[in-house]
């Protein structure tokens, strides 16, 4: 077929075992003739920024990639990683990840296990948005939106409508994280009705994720948010027989990524992921089934051809023929042979070379991998969605969240000398600290509205030697932040590492960076201006770090948008 027929597609190899499981994958569709010109193309370790730009600027025209796996190095440096770069530049919001039992050739104590994890893909921490605050506190933001959710909720159902799935399972952890979580909750619920004849349910995400490891073929379709996705995938992915074997599609509305679930497999590459030497212990399982779903969403017509490929590819593994992962060491009573990549690529060669040679072969257990619907993504119908418009909701200012570092005593010592109180807190004797304190309990509730200068360097001294009283100094410290907080605001929580600390018990080793909640009054709502409060804040010594405004959306219910409130959106809130 000439070049003008083809379809172009990127291909990137990536690192670590990719570039064999590639070349294996490539040799498997190109012995099936289908159409493809691939493009070749460097992601990864070794690619440089030039080489990069260009995979990009390639992804940019033809839309198609089939990835080989990328390394991310882990560290506090280091690039990007390369997926989260091309699933949020090109808009691959849906990433799915099927996993299908392989029972009995793969023996599973679930032999029924065909379960999809819908995963969100561009939003939540994998935004990879991180501060540095302080030397001890780092912060990574969680970044949602109520459309991101909505898109992602509806593929999920839309996906299950074209498999004929019956159940839809939402994993959230909307008990804690009432305004991301408990949002996306509300979403899929609100989706939900619009599919009555889908089974849906929800689960908060450690119940389910210890339920799908349990009894993975009680769920069809689960959909969820993205780092719970990644998650789940790998379990459900391992569950079904081997990380291996996993495909996974990244779609958006306009490009779709291609690639194995599973990574750079850095202990079968002996030369370490930049000197990879010579590679045969990859199973090409999983980027051949990415390779597969990437056939059919280019061309729905390909599913003969897609169906060979699959049967040549299930009847090597009925023959026994197992990479190590599937062959477990001698414990796979099915596996003959166990052999590397190239052994395993030529098995299924050879298979498919009989197959469209017209040789027919009924497979005995894994005929259930072959695809009856081809689950391709038509952009009509997974990317339709109604219109939001945040604009037409009531937003009311209701209070801020100011950023004040702390480190412990010597915050304390620089706030008490900023408010002009001389007081060395390291020179208290035990002895002096126990009378002073007496003399402090004595008259404690006078101490509120004046200066005090003696329980202060008591408790500090106590929190220095014994760290067991930090709730009362901090407590004391509230009432110097309320001297100086101007009229129409109120501290409403103190907080570090998402702790609650007034009114209840607080966390002895408590340091570096406080949040503390202003909650706005009536009087502070009429003029909702921060400067004094900020200024009155510096005045006081406390080193302000950052602020964030905090503001309800929905007046019908949602309440003061809390950490610890009633945030997720009453039932007579609709969001579309
Ligand atoms: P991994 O998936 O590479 O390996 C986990 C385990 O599964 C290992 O024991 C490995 O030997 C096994 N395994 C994986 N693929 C296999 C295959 N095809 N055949 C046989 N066994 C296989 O996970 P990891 O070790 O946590 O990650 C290594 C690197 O891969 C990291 O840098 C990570 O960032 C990267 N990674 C990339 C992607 C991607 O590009 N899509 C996905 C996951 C991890």
């Amino acid at each position: 077929m000439s070049s003008l027929n083809r379809i172009p597609v990127v291909s990137v190899p990536g690192d670590g075992i990719g570039p064999a499981i590639m070349t294996a994958v490539q040799r498997v569709l190109s012995q099936a003739q289908l159409p493809i010109e691939w493009h070749h193309h460097a992601l990864g370790l070794q690619a440089s920024p030039a080489e990069i730009e260009a995979t990009l600027t390639a992804f940019q025209t033809h839309r198609v990639m089939l990835k080989g796996p990328t390394e991310t190095p882990v560290a506090t440096k280091g690039q990007k990683s390369f997926n989260v770069t091309c699933r949020k530049g090109h808009g691959l919001y849906i990433n799915l990840r099927r996993s299908v039992s392989l029972h009995p050739i793969i023996p599973s104590s679930f032999p029924d296990q065909d379960v999809t994890v819908v995963r969100e893909n561009e939003e939540g921490l994998y935004a990879a948005v991180e501060h540095r605050h302080t030397p001890d506190g780092v912060q990574a933001m969680s970044l949602k939106t109520i459309s991101g959710m909505y898109r992602i909720i509806r593929a999920a159902f839309e996906y299950a409508v074209m498999m004929g799935k019956s159940r839809v399972c939402c994993f959230h952890k909307g008990n804690i994280l009432k305004m991301t979580e408990g949002t996306f909750l509300a979403v899929f619920q609100q989706v939900a009705v619009d599919y009555p004849s889908i089974q849906s349910t929800a689960q908060i995400i450690d119940d389910g994720m210890a339920k799908v490891a349990t009894a993975p073929h009680l769920y069809d379709v689960v959909v969820t948010e993205n780092l719970f996705g990644d998650i789940l995938s790998d379990i459900t992915t391992q569950l079904a027989g081997s990380l291996g074997m996993g495909g996974s599609a990244n779609i958006g509305a306009r490009s779709a990524m291609f690639e194995a679930i599973h990574g750079t497999a850095p202990d079968l590459v002996p030369g370490g992921a930049l000197n990879p030497g010579p590679l045969d212990m990859a199973n090409p399982s999983g980027l051949l089934q990415a390779a597969l779903l990437m056939a059919l969403h280019i061309e729905p017509a390909w599913l003969p051809i897609v169906n060979l490929i699959q049967t040549a590819w299930a009847w090597t593994l009925e023959d026994g023929i197992h990479t190590a992962d599937i062959a477990r060491g001698g414990k796979n009573p099915t596996t003959t042979r166990v052999v590397g990549t190239l052994a395993f690529t030529d098995a299924m060669v050879d298979r498919l070379e009989r197959l469209m040679s017209g040789e027919s072969h009924a497979l005995t257990h894994l005929s259930h991998l072959l695809l009856t619907v081809p689950p391709a993504i038509s952009s009509d119908t997974w990317h339709r969605q109604r219109p939001y418009c945040p604009v037409s909701l009531p937003r009311r200012v209701v209070g801020l969240d100011v950023t004040i570092e702390w480190t412990g005593i010597s915050s304390l010592q620089l706030v008490l000398e900023r408010r002009g109180w001389s007081v060395d807190l390291s020179a208290f004797s035990l002895a002096q600290s126990v009378m002073e304190m007496a003399a402090w309990w004595h008259q404690k509730d006078a101490s509120v509205t004046t200066a005090p200068p003696l329980p202060v360097p008591v408790l500090a001294f106590l929190y220095d030697q014994h760290r067991t009283c930090l709730l009362e100094m901090v407590a004391h410290v509230w009432h110097l932040l309320g001297l100086a907080t101007p009229p129409g605001y109120v501290p409403v929580t103190l907080s570090s590492r998402g702790q609650l600390l007034v009114p209840t018990v607080l966390d002895p080793d408590l340091s570096d960076q406080l949040v503390v909640r202003f909650h706005l009054l009536d009087e502070g709502a009429a003029s909702p201006e921060w400067g004094p409060l900020l200024s009155a804040l510096a005045h006081a010594g406390f080193p302000v770090l950052g602020m964030q405004v905090l503001h309800v959306l929905d007046t019908v219910g949602a309440g003061f948008t809390d950490s610890y409130g009633d945030a997720t959106p009453s039932s007579s809130h609709r969001f579309f």
